[in-house]
């Protein structure tokens, strides 16, 4: 059903702590950790607790969870430091895009310069 924990996800078994991650911050709606293969010196993801695959599909059933999503994101880059410097949120939909991963997710990346458009 939408929105309930999928056996086979990786980030599910995140929120269940069935698998570790360096947390950094935790709210009711998500969870923040750092990412395992970082692109930054600032690289977390942000995720909803509930299971949905990507940012789309997720504001979509739960627009107040997305906006929880986008809080947290902020904070993470005000608790790191860079919200001074400039940060960028990303939220890859679609293997085209690059996600590997299908529940949904913000990248907050930042600590150093970043290049527009991304590649
Ligand atoms: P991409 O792999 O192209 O960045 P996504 O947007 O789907 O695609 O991002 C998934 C992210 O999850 C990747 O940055 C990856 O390094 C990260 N990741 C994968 N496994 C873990 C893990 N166990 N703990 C923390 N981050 C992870």
């Amino acid at each position: 059903m939408a929105g309930e924990p999928q056996t086979d996800c990786l980030f599910c078994k995140i929120v269940s702590g069935d698998i570790p991650a360096t947390i950094v911050r935790e709210s009711d709606t998500t969870v923040a950790f750092r990412d395992i293969n970082p692109q930054a010196p600032t690289h977390v993801l942000v995720i909803p607790k509930v299971h949905y695959p990507d940012a789309a599909s997720l504001a979509a059933a739960e627009p107040q969870i997305a906006a929880d999503v986008l809080h947290e994101a902020g904070a993470v880059a005000a608790d790191e430091k860079v919200d001074s410097t400039g940060y960028r949120i990303i939220l890859n939909t679609g293997s085209g895009a690059g996600q590997t991963v299908f529940h949904a997710h913000a990248h907050v990346l930042g600590g150093r310069g970043l290049q527009w458009p991304p590649g």
